[in-house]
C-alpha cells in the first residue's frame, strides 16, 4: 500500500457487536504497530484507522461506530469494495517487559502490538480499559492471554475502575519496562503523569487521535498545538520527551473547519 489510494474486496466481517465490527482484507502489508490506514467509502468519506492485527495475507482494521462514516461502516458486508491508503504515521517501538494500556476503542493497535511481541518472546502486559463490557472486542482471543488484565468503569467485565488504577501496583510486582497507551486523551494524560512520578521514569509512546484530512502532512489540520508536531507523520505514536510544551492536552479538538468547537 502506499499513498494512493487502492481498493480491496472486504474478505471477512467480525461483528463484536452492532456497532464494533473488525473487517479483513487480504493484502500483504508491512507496518508498524500504530500505525494507520485511510479508509473511504465511495460517496461517503475518507477516515483514519489504526490496523489491528497484520496477517500473512490480511490486514485488519477494528471500528467503533461514532459518528456518520462510521455508522455507515457497519453496513459493510464480505465482498463490499473499500478504498485504502497508507500505512501512514509512526508506530509502537517494541520494548522488553512492556505494559500496553488501552481506553475503548484505543485498544485495537495495541492488538497488533501484543502480536508482534509475542512473536518476538518479549514479555509484557496489556491492561485493556473500557467503559463497560460490551466494549471489548475479541472477548474470546483476550480471555486466552494471561497477559490481560481487564478494568471496566461500571464493574461489568474485570476489574472495577480506570485502567490506569492498577499501573503502580503492576510496576511494584515487576518493574515497567515502557508505557505504550492508545485510547482516550485524558486517559493518556494520566497514563504520562504516572510515568512522570515513578524514580526512574518510565518512558512513555502514547497514540494520539486528531481530526485528519490529507494524512501526508500538508494541510496541517492534525498538527499538536504548542509542539507544531503533525499527527499524521511524526505520530500518532510520540513518546514523552516530544510532548514537552503540548498546550491542548484534553482539550476537544478541531473539527473538519480546522475550528475548535468552542471557538
Ligand atoms: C490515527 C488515528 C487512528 C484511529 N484509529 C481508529 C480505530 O482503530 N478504530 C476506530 O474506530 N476509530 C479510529 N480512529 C478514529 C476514527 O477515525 C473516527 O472514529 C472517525 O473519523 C469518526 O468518523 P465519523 O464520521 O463516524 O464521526 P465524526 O462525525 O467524525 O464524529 C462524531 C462524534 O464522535 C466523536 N468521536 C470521534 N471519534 C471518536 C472516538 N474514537 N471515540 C469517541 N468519540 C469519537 C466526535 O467528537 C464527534 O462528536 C482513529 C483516528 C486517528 C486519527
Amino acid at each position: 500500500m502506499s499513498e494512493y489510494m487502492q481498493t480491496y474486496q472486504v474478505r471477512r466481517v467480525l461483528t463484536h457487536h452492532d456497532g464494533l465490527k473488525s473487517f479483513r482484507f487480504g493484502r500483504v502489508l508491512n507496518a508498524a504497530p500504530g500505525q494507520f490506514v485511510l479508509a473511504w467509502l465511495p460517496g461517503a468519506d475518507e477516515k483514519p484507522f489504526a490496523l489491528s492485527g497484520v496477517f500473512d495475507d490480511e490486514i485488519e482494521i477494528t471500528v467503533k461506530a461514532v459518528g456518520p462514516f462510521t455508522r455507515q461502516l457497519m453496513n459493510v458486508k464480505a465482498g463490499d469494495w473499500i478504498g485504502l491508503r497508507g500505512p501512514f504515521g509512526s508506530g509502537f517501538q517494541l520494548v522488553e517487559r512492556m505494559v500496553l494500556v488501552g481506553g475503548g476503542i484505543g485498544n485495537a493497535p495495541l492488538r497488533y502490538l501484543a502480536q508482534l511481541l509475542r512473536e518476538e518472546n518479549m514479555p509484557f502486559r496489556w491492561v485493556l480499559g473500557v467503559k463497560t463490557a460490551e466494549d471489548l472486542a475479541f472477548r474470546e482471543e483476550l480471555e486466552m492471554m494471561p497477559e490481560c488484565t481487564v478494568v471496566s468503569e461500571n464493574g461489568s467485565i474485570g476489574q472495577k475502575g480506570r485502567a490506569v488504577d492498577v499501573l503502580a501496583a503492576m510496576h511494584e510486582s515487576e518493574p515497567i519496562g515502557a508505557l505504550a497507551a492508545s485510547g482516550p486523551e485524558g486517559m493518556l494524560l494520566a497514563v504520562h503523569e504516572f510515568a512522570k512520578t515513578t524514580s526512574s521514569e518510565i518512558p512513555v509512546q502514547l497514540s494520539f487521535e486528531r481530526y485528519m484530512k490529507c494524512a501526508v502532512g500538508l494541510c496541517g489540520q492534525c498538527c499538536l498545538d504548542g509542539t507544531g508536531l503533525r499527527i499524521c507523520v511524526e505520530g500518532p505514536v510520540l513518546s514523552g520527551h516530544q510532548l514537552h510544551g503540548v498546550t491542548e492536552w484534553d482539550q476537544p479538538h478541531r473539527g473538519p473547519s480546522g475550528r475548535r468547537p468552542e471557538l
